[in-house]
């Protein structure tokens, strides 16, 4: 039963649609609608059964409150999971399925690009609705947010070095970065342009191909990449980065990365706290991608107010920061209590 799940937090609408004809098996979670319509992205993955499906909607569209109030838009959170079929599929049958189910959640939920899916599959979905972003064709298109979500982690980044090292830059740094796909590859970008050594790890071999000639990095196996010498841990790759089997072998100073999740479990934040690891919480982190996206849903894309947004979230990643040492607990004990008062003291307002 879907209300004892303990992923569920009282979530407000929860649609589970399927299409026969295409294969379309999908979940859409609408967390909260306070702070406005949810906005989230949609994941196009190869989920073991449905249950791995639910507890990856409600997990993520629980995020995406907590993302959006910290990054500062009129959004609240939501998230589309579709089940990838096993075996051949029509891909733009499936997305234009999504599209019509989209519209019988009815404008509770905006979605764009997550793990799995492009611009390209944006544009199918806008074929039946309107509840899309991520567009790059259209007055206010803002294509992928990918390499605004990057940018975000960047300055992220140059907050937490600064916090926790005293560096400016990161001419003397050693960066892990664990997935180099849309995010973690345009990541590299900035922080080799900074002048950060990187090692990086992938199940791909084009990619860390291209990080090599590209970025003079040196590659590590993905199981090794957690518990390589370095002074940053970047996971930009699935969530549960950070889990009771890789906390151990951890020696960095910093982690912050764009991967949604990357506390396999709440006590893992505590667990680096207690190691003296500064935690950059994710959904603070990454808001880079969803404020593109706001800029989009606004009609009127303007990148200063994209600039100005993500300058914002630096400043709130620098606040958290500030609070968690003086308070003496993890980034992210910290960063849930002031989303979630941004979102109660909307609430007041609205009552
Ligand atoms: P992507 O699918 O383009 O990239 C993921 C990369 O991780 C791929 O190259 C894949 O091969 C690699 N990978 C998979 N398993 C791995 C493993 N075990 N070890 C190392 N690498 C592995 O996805 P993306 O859009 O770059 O997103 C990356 C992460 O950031 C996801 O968790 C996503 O939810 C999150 N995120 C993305 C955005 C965005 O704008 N795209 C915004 C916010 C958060």
């Amino acid at each position: 039963m879907i209300f004892d799940h303990i992923d569920f937090d009282d979530h407000e609408h929860v649609a589970f649609a399927s299409d026969p004809d295409s294969g379309l098996r999908c979940i859409i979670a609408v967390h909260s609608t306070t702070l406005g319509p949810s906005a989230g992205g949609t994941r196009f993955w190869s989920y073991a059964d449905s249950a791995s499906a639910l507890t990856d909607a409600l997990r993520l569209s629980r995020a995406m409150s907590l993302k959006n109030a910290m990054a500062d838009i009129p959004h609240g959170g939501g998230k589309g999971v579709i089940m990838k079929p096993e075996g051949e599929f029509d891909r733009e049958a499936i997305f234009a399925a999504y599209g019509r189910a989209l519209n019988r959640v009815g404008g509770a939920y905006y979605t764009a690009e997550d793990v799995g899916v492009s611009p390209d599959d944006m544009r199918v979905i806008h074929r039946q609705t309107d509840y899309v972003a991520g567009l790059d064709e259209g007055a206010a298109a803002s294509g992928d947010p990918s390499p605004v979500t990057a940018d975000g982690v960047y300055r992220g980044l140059c907050v937490a070095i600064k916090r926790k090292l005293n560096k400016n830059d990161f001419s003397d740094l050693t960066v892990a970065v664990q997935g180099l796909g849309h995010v973690g590859y345009a990541l590299c970008g900035h922080l080799h342009a900074a002048g950060a050594k990187l090692i990086v790890a992938d199940i791909r071999d084009d990619v860390l191909q291209s990080a090599i000639s590209d970025f003079d990095a040196s590659v590590v196996p993905v199981e090794a990449i957690h518990a390589v010498d370095a002074d940053v841990f970047a996971p930009c790759a699935l969530g549960g980065a950070v889990n009771a089997n890789t906390i151990g072998g951890i020696q960095v100073k910093i982690v912050g990365g764009a991967a949604n999740n990357q506390l396999a479990t709440p006590d893992m934040g505590q667990a680096l706290h207690e190691r003296g690891i500064l935690y950059c919480p994710d959904y603070v982190l990454n808001g880079g991608g969803i404020i593109n996206v706001a800029a989009e849903l606004s009609g009127h894309y303007d990148p200063n107010w994209v600039d100005g947004k993500l300058n914002g979230l630096a400043d709130t990643l620098a606040a958290v920061f500030e609070a968690a040492e003086a308070d003496n607990v993890s980034p992210d004990v910290v960063a849930e209590r002031m989303a979630l008062a941004r979102i109660a003291a909307k609430k007041l307002d609205m009552a």
